[in-house]
């Protein structure tokens, strides 16, 4: 299947590690001209080495500043035909734990710059009548996950600006969805595996084991398998899918 994306501008977040290079090298083989941003460039400099299509971008999601700059700076080529919202996730903690102030810096990297960015870079999208907004989130949104409040909540807030947005640009060719991951095996998977083996006092082998036998597929994903199908998402060929939440959890989430 031709995924169409030959050309394609994709910017795409977060993506010095994990899922986001993952689907930052997914969108280049397919022949995608990749915007890659992170706080370190030397790190998606170093993943990219030999490939084509890939530029590095410093930006720091949290600071506003930066993000307007960014935005400033693709606007000036046109803009770009596809986003993928990404980024770090919160710190580990209870619900009771979580003050307001974490709750609205969090919400501030997480989301509200992503939505601020996202919404200066639709109109270009408008005008081509083609666009791709897909926002990576976490399989909490439907399943909360015990520990993880600032994650779960931000999240779900994500999900519904997404569906609401899906509804206004289906008109103009633009299609936004949410992917939700279960367990990808990414560094942030083995940093939440080590805090819980901390905080449990059980051995991170142990952790891991119990985490992977609460997954019908019994493993944790593979970055890869995860920017698969975000690729797809992306392409021309998922022209049709909008306004989705799509699973790529291995069956983890228990409901249908
Ligand atoms: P990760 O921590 O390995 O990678 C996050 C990326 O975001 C890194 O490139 C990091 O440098 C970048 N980043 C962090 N803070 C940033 C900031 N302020 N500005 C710009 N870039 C920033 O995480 P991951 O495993 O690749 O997951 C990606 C997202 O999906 C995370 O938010 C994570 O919480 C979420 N998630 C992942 C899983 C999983 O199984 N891997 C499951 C549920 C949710």
């Amino acid at each position: 299947m031709d995924l169409e994306l030959t050309g394609k501008r994709a910017l795409v977040l977060g993506a010095s590690r994990g899922l986001g290079k993952a689907i930052a090298q997914g969108l280049a083989a397919e022949g995608a001209i990749v915007f890659a941003a992170a706080r370190s460039v030397d790190k998606i400099e170093a993943w990219s080495v030999g490939m084509d299509g890939v530029h590095a971008v410093r930006l720091d999601l949290s600071n506003l500043t930066a993000v307007d700059k960014t935005v400033d700076k693709l606007l000036q080529d046109g803009g770009v035909d596809i986003i993928v919202n990404n980024g770090g996730g919160p710190p580990p903690g209870t619900a009771q734990s979580a003050d307001r102030g974490d709750w609205i810096s969090h919400f501030e990297a997480m989301a509200a710059n992503l939505f601020h960015l996202t919404n200066r870079l639709l109109p270009a999208m408008k005008e081509r009548k083609w666009g791709r907004v897909i926002s990576i989130t976490s399989s909490g949104v439907e399943q909360p996950i015990p520990n993880l409040a600032l994650s779960n909540g931000i999240r779900s807030a994500i999900v519904g600006w997404s569906k609401t947005l899906a509804n206004e640009v289906a008109g103009d060719g633009i299609t936004v969805n949410v992917v939700m991951p279960g367990r990808i095996h990414t560094e942030r998977v083995d940093e939440l595996d080590a805090a819980a083996s901390k905080r449990t006092e059980t051995p991170v082998e142990e952790v891991a084991k119990k985490s992977r036998a609460t997954i019908p597929a019994g493993r944790y994903g593979k970055p890869q398998e995860f920017a698969d199908v975000v690729t797809f998402l992306a392409s021309n060929r998922a022209s049709y899918v909008t306004g989705s939440r799509i699973r790529i959890d291995g069956g983890a989430i228990k409901s249908i």
